[in-house]
């Protein structure tokens, strides 16, 4: 049995490596000449750190992976303290801790592992044929690869969703603008060890510790779409959109390098519950593009990832069969997790601003029994006990 592979991001990566490790022979062919991850880092949850493990990569992830051991959200004005408590119970429940890395190691770890000499950069698939007993993907550069299954995990772009969908999908503007990046990590801003976020007008500012001493942060804002981007004012803009906010955040502003920092239109898709058609099977962003805010993309990529080679290696009724239990497994979980996220992002940036200001009043009386519980039901919902 041969995989062609489209996309070398996170979910292709995991999906050539699962494959790869039930001796299924695996082809990866990517579009970018060199992968350059949209987004400074990733917090990697407990179902997604399951996921690596399961793929042989449990020793890898923790070298790169930050100590988050607590959490806690901040009033933005006085940053002051509305609750702070122990990740442990979350750990404890779920037997795993979550890993918070920045991208690009995650992405070298990825490649490292699947074997980087392997992937074809400079792929760009235009479109895909199916045969009766193969399929094959043809590339911009005239060239093309067939084999007897093809794994789309194009990204939310994906140009091979409107295949398996039979319709084109738009991508819906969650009505924020994030922007992220990695400094060194100051205490006088956070502690090393806490997932730090600063709540306030519809806005957020957040801090997760990873590997080598720095942080992860990102700024939230509600904006209007399409608004011009200029790195260049990354750090006036900045200090306008949070004026008046707490020491911390004037001093996370003085500190980035907007040369570094990424400036993201965040968006989703309407769920849909067809992941497969014949022998192509959609995978990560193009199955299930969802807004970061519950930071499961990526982990629910690494789940589709571990289902999918489980189904060929464990079904014996052929390749199409397997991949509609993959869907069948699959396309539940995915909407759900796309659902809360949406969820989750309007009540964080102020869709409804005295809901939002009901989740501030909430937190306050937060001792990390809700916000824990919450997450233990996501992570435990993954395919990995
Ligand atoms: P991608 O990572 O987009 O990879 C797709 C790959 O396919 C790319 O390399 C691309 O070049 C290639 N490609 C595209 N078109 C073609 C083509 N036609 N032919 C060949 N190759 C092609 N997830 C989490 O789990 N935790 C988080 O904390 C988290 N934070 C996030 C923060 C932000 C700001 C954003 C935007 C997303 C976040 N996510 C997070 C989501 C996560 O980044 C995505 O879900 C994940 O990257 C999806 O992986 P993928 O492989 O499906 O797609």
């Amino acid at each position: 049995m041969k995989a062609i592979v489209i996309g070398g991001g996170i979910g292709g990566t995991c999906a050539a490596i699962a494959l790869k490790r039930f001796g299924i022979e695996t082809a990866v062919y990517e579009a970018v000449k060199e992968i350059k991850p949209v987004g400074a880092a990733i917090s990697i949850w407990p179902n997604g750190v399951k996921c690596l493990n399961y793929l042989g990569m449990k020793d890898a992830l923790r070298a790169l992976g930050g100590q988050m051991r607590f959490m806690a959200y901040k009033e933005y004005q006085q940053g002051q303290t509305m609750t702070r408590f122990s990740m442990d119970p979350l750990i404890q429940s779920v037997g795993e801790q979550p890993y918070p890395v920045a991208r690009a190691e995650l992405q070298s770890m990825l490649l490292d592992t699947y074997g980087r000499d392997e992937v074809q950069f400079g792929k760009r698939v235009t479109h895909v044929e199916e045969s009766a007993d193969s399929v094959t993907a043809w590339f911009d550069d005239g060239t093309s690869a067939t084999g007897d299954l093809l794994i789309a995990a194009d990204g939310t772009h994906s140009v091979i969703r409107q295949h398996v969908l039979g319709y084109a999908t738009e991508r819906r503007y969650a009505g924020y603008v994030n922007w992220n990046g990695l400094v060194d990590i100051d205490e006088s801003i956070a502690p090393a060890d806490q997932w730090t976020t600063f709540v306030g007008e519809g806005k957020r500012v957040s801090l997760m510790p990873v590997s080598g001493n720095r942080f992860y942060f990102f700024f939230d804002v509600p904006l209007p779409k399409g608004l011009a981007e200029d790195r260049a004012t990354v750090r006036e803009d900045l200090l306008r959109y949070f004026a008046g906010w707490a020491e911390p955040v004037q001093k996370l502003i003085g500190m980035i390098n907007p040369e570094t920092t990424n400036r993201v239109e965040i968006h989703d898709i309407d769920p849909f519950m067809q992941l497969v058609k014949g022998r192509i099977a959609l995978l990560g962003d193009s199955g299930h593009s969802t807004t970061p805010d519950i930071g499961q993309g990526g982990c629910a990529a690494m789940e589709d990832a571990v289902v999918l080679a489980n189904v060929l290696q464990t079904n014996s009724l052929g390749i199409e069969d397997a991949l509609l239990r993959y869907q069948e497994k699959r396309a539940y979980r995915v909407k759900d997790l796309v659902l809360k996220a949406r969820k989750r992002c309007d009540v964080t940036h102020g869709k409804e601003m005295a809901v939002t200001e009901q989740w501030y009043e909430d937190l306050k009386q937060e001792t990390g029994e809700r916000i824990l519980s919450g997450m233990c039901e996501t992570i435990l919902g993954g395919p990995l006990e």
